[in-house]
């Protein structure tokens, strides 16, 4: 046996802020800030405040792999907590402020967290679980000194008096690359939820792959706006991917609805921007009704959910952005796929190009796919069968936190575990994957399966929709029929049987929903996805016609 002859240095995340200060120390992170105000950084600066704020961290007490949660926005206290947290060896936990009260705090009592770090919009959040998270030992308001909240219910320590703690020329420590890093749990729709523990190499790994110029495709070139919270899935991992590039980073704070966001896409230049398409409905909303352009603009990552083709029309036909459809999942830190075309694609007819881009894509390097059937046997990749999606590699998770819900892989012959992701898809001969529908919302209608993304996406088509639901009712003859929940645009007109009518030509007969559901809105999972769990139990007296 001959080993290869090259370093072995461990993969640790302060070395992408290191990296970002002497490469491109002057390249600008800018935040709105719960202040009102718009504050302005650089990655070197940004550096020096995160070595500060984790030397503060050694005066606390606290032991190797303790956890320190945030209750945040994006913005650069919560970047510099990134970097301070993992770097120093502890462990960064982003929780979901969106997450019920008794949620939160039974996610914090899992975690252990020692001290949670919160954006003073969070306050009332914060006192009303205090008294139930007994293990944490400090509050942090991320706030400049003379905010402070005069009193407060809960125990307070200022953010900026924290750091002045600390010393500036703190040196990262090294150690093992698989050392955990992070913490996110999954939104547990369904029980309690579980935590996925990051390390530095999954994250590092993760951060080189999302990079690439056929996944997110960012460069030090790049202004990028994460819509996407760092709470949820570390935005997807873009702050990290900033640090890797320089790109310049911009942080729209607490302030998500389309009119905020889109005067920072222009204020700032932002090239590249990514979230949920509940959050783009409310940028092209208000670009729509203001006749707006983008004017620096690219492309924009649109992931989480399924990216309803009519968006991805406007985006790219009407402004001239780019869209990236991205698949991935908390368990997946969280990119799988992303759907960029091949050359030989260049000279397809546009037609054939945007339906290739419907596709949740082809995975990135590092991640293997599969299709599978009941018995877990390997489906063809035609782009018609189906099947359940389960993937493995280095950033996809193990195990959970604490062993939670016992071994989640399942195994191939050779005995590789394989992570079912819970979502059926087709894969086409080239590698787009498309998602089908989601397992548990996939709708069994006589043995045959009626994708739910499919009857949502016509829907929202149609000019008169702003969004729309598709689930499943029981039916005594067929199991299970498909109705579609709709939201009108203001002051649109549509009736019932407008909608079905418009079925007609774009489905087969027996997938046409049995009936339409208007409402006023929609409900909303913490992550911004439609939350069909709650819309069941809204409708759950709901009589199909017959
Ligand atoms: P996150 O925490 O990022 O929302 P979750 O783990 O809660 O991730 O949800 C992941 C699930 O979201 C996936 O398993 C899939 O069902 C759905 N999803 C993510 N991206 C897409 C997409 N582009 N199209 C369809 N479904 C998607």
């Amino acid at each position: 046996m001959l080993h290869g002859l090259m370093m072995q240095v461990p993969l640790a995340i302060s070395s992408l802020i290191e990296h970002a200060d002497r490469h491109h120390p002057d390249a600008q992170i800018v935040s709105r800030r719960v202040e009102g105000d718009i504050h302005r950084t650089t990655y070197r600066a940004l550096h020096r405040r995160a070595r500060q704020m984790a030397s503060a961290l050694q005066t606390l007490g606290l032991e190797r792999s303790d956890r320190i949660a945030t209750l945040a926005w994006n913005g650069y206290r919560h970047m510099e907590l990134y970097f301070a947290v993992s770097g120093s060896g502890l462990v960064l936990h982003t929780i979901n402020p969106r997450l019920h009260p008794e949620q939160l705090a039974w996610i914090v009592n899992h975690a252990e967290d020692q001290y949670v770090f919160f954006d003073l919009t969070f306050l009332p959040l914060v006192e009303a679980i205090a008294p139930f998270c007994r293990g944490v030992r400090g509050w942090v308001a991320m706030i400049d000194r003379d905010r402070m909240p005069a009193q407060s219910k809960a125990p307070l320590i200022c953010y900026e008096e924290l750091i002045e703690r600390g010393l500036p020329d703190y040196v990262w420590p090294e150690f093992d690359e698989n050392l955990a890093s992070s913490l996110c749990y999954t939104s547990g729709t369904t029980g309690n939820p579980k935590g996925v523990l990051y390390s530095h190499r999954s994250t590092v790994l993760h951060s080189y792959a999302a990079a690439l110029p056929d996944a997110l495709n960012v460069s030090s070139r790049d202004c990028i706006l994460p819509v996407v919270p760092m709470f949820h899935v570390n935005a997807w991992g873009l702050p990290y991917v900033g640090a890797l590039t320089g790109a310049k980073m911009v942080f729209p704070g607490a302030q998500l609805d389309g009119k905020s966001l889109y005067e920072l896409f222009e204020a700032e230049g932002v090239t590249c921007s990514a979230g949920v398409p509940t959050v783009w409905q409310g940028l092209l909303g208000h670009v729509e009704a203001n006749n707006l352009r983008f004017s620096t603009m690219k492309r924009t990552v649109i992931g989480g959910a399924a990216c309803p083709p009519a968006m991805l029309r406007l985006f790219q036909q009407k402004y001239g952005v780019q869209v990236i459809h991205a698949w991935g999942m908390t368990e997946m830190s969280p990119l799988g796929t992303s759907c960029t075309l091949k050359g030989k694609h260049a000279d397809l007819p546009e037609a054939e190009r945007l339906t290739l881009q419907y596709k949740q894509g082809r995975v990135i390097y590092g991640v293997d796919t599969k299709i599978a059937d009941v018995d877990g046997s390997e489906l063809p990749w035609d782009g018609k069968t189906f099947g359940d999606l389960l993937v493995r590699g280095p950033w996809i998770l193990r195990e959970y936190f604490k062993g939670d819900g016992g071994d989640p892989l399942k195994r191939d012959a050779a005995g590789r575990g394989w992570f079912p992701t819970g979502d059926v898809a087709t894969i086409d001969a080239d590698g787009y994957m498309h998602i089908t529908d989601r397992s548990k919302d996939v709708i069994k209608s006589g043995g045959e399966w009626i994708s739910s993304i499919e009857l949502e996406n016509i829907a929202v088509a149609h000019p008169a929709v702003a969004m729309a639901a598709c689930i499943g009712v029981p039916h005594p003859k067929w199991d299970e029929r498909p109705i579609i929940v709709v939201v009108r645009k203001p002051e649109a007109q549509l009736e019932k049987a407008d909608l079905l009518a418009w079925y007609a030509d774009k489905v087969a007969k027996w997938q046409v929903p049995d009936d339409v559901v208007f409402m006023e809105s929609i409900p909303l999972g913490a992550t911004g996805k439609m939350l069909k769990t709650r819309m069941r139990e809204q409708l759950k007296d709901y009589v199909l016609p017959t």
